[in-house]
């Protein structure tokens, strides 16, 4: 059976993993659930990526390395640690906002609005 490849829009937990923003994950199933969050925005499925982007720490992969990147500094931070001052609740806000203008889920997509 082929798999199929999704890349995380939305951070979140998938298949039992923490993911973040461009991480690749295969998902051996095109369930319901993968169609539902991809409906939404929050996976977008994606032919077999060309190229992976490895995490050296725990070995996630991602679309490329500003992903990898932005993911090392919020799981790693001991690793990727940077001279920024931002308090860590200030830096969560700042992400947040930035995701959802990178990438607003489709929150008229429901189920509810499908009919
Ligand atoms: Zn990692």
């Amino acid at each position: 059976m082929a798999e199929t490849w999704y890349w995380i829009r939305h951070p979140g937990t998938y298949a039992g993993n923490e993911c973040d923003f461009g991480q690749l994950l295969t998902l051996a199933l095109a369930t319901p659930k993968a169609e539902q969050l991809t409906r939404l925005g929050y996976l977008v499925e994606s032919p077999k990526p060309k190229q992976k982007i490895q995490c050296g720490e725990c070995g996630g992969e991602f679309l490329s390395e500003a992903d990898r990147d932005a993911h090392g500094r919020k799981r790693h931070q001991l690793r990727f640690a940077s001279s920024d001052p931002v308090s860590d609740d200030e830096r969560a806000e700042r992400e947040e906002a930035a995701l959802l203008e990178r990438a607003p889920l489709y929150l008229e997509k429901t189920e509810a609005t499908r009919r």
